[in-house]
């Protein structure tokens, strides 16, 4: 490791050491590690086959549920079988011991929740559950990825019989209100902002490290690719997040 990286994951581990509401924001690359493939960037394996503007969006859902059904069996499987790496593992550690206080993610793949963290907003829904659209009865998605198993690629409502729809966010949706509320008011608490794993392109989540700076919060950024944000950055940490964040955890707890 250079002197600057170590010197930049120092600072992180002071500044979180010295916050009193430290808030943690992730994105698609705390997960590769893990074998989730970015699905709203292209060039990632799972797009090879489909445009993800297109198969990935509310009117595919609408227009040709196949399709769409085809392409998120590949990524409901994925996300059940993966197992948290280092980097979930460690922040959950950080989260249990009040270290921070929440974790904000971007990612569907409940990832966070199963290395045990608690207090975590999924501000793009997640893979766990189907919902129907029409009586708004929600389903766990192990019954849809048993179904699929089967070939039997539509899942409908045993109430109404209308198809069900899963619970992530997808082009041309709006952000689920109640993980947006709690998110901005978590932006608004924390005096210390940590971005993991997030390239912050994507609207509206990547105006949350914004709001934490405008009210006065400090800002770190642990990311492989650059940022909009690196300039606003106290400490920036150009890594790979499974090997930067027990580190840090390691610095703060010495
Ligand atoms: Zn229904």
């Amino acid at each position: 490791m250079n002197i600057d990286l170590s010197s930049q994951i120092e600072l992180a581990a002071q500044l979180i050491r010295n916050s009193k509401y430290a808030v943690a924001f992730t994105g698609a690359g705390i997960s590769t590690a893990s074998g989730i493939p970015d699905f709203r960037s292209p060039g990632t394996g799972l797009w090879e086959k489909y445009d993800p503007f297109e198969v990935a969006s509310l009117s595919s859902f609408k227009n040709n549920p196949e399709k769409f059904f085809t392409w998120i069996k590949s990524l409901y499987l994925q996300a059940k079988s993966a197992k948290p790496n280092r980097a979930h593992q460690f922040l959950s550690q950080m989260e249990k011991k009040g270290i921070i206080k929440s974790i904000i993610t971007q990612n569907i793949d409940g990832l966070h929740q199963k290395s045990g963290a608690v207090r975590v907003i999924e501000l793009h829904g997640s893979a766990r559950t189907v919902t129907c659209p029409n009586c708004r009865v929600s389903y766990n998605s192990d019954r849809l990825l048993e179904k699929m198993k089967n070939d039997a690629l539509l899942l409908t409502c045993s109430k109404c019989g209308h198809i069900l729809k899963p619970d992530m966010v997808l082009f041309e949706e709006t952000l689920p209100e109640k993980a947006w509320i709690s998110a901005h008011m978590e932006a608004r608490k924390a005096d210390l902002f940590l971005v993991i794993g997030s390239s912050l392109e994507v609207y509206p989540a990547n105006t949350l490290p914004e709001i934490a700076i405008r009210n006065g919060a400090k800002l770190i950024i642990n990311t492989h690719s650059k940022t909009p944000m690196d300039q606003l950055a106290d400490a920036l940490i150009c890594m790979d997040v499974t090997k930067s964040i027990p580190k840090i955890f390691e610095l703060i707890e010495t």
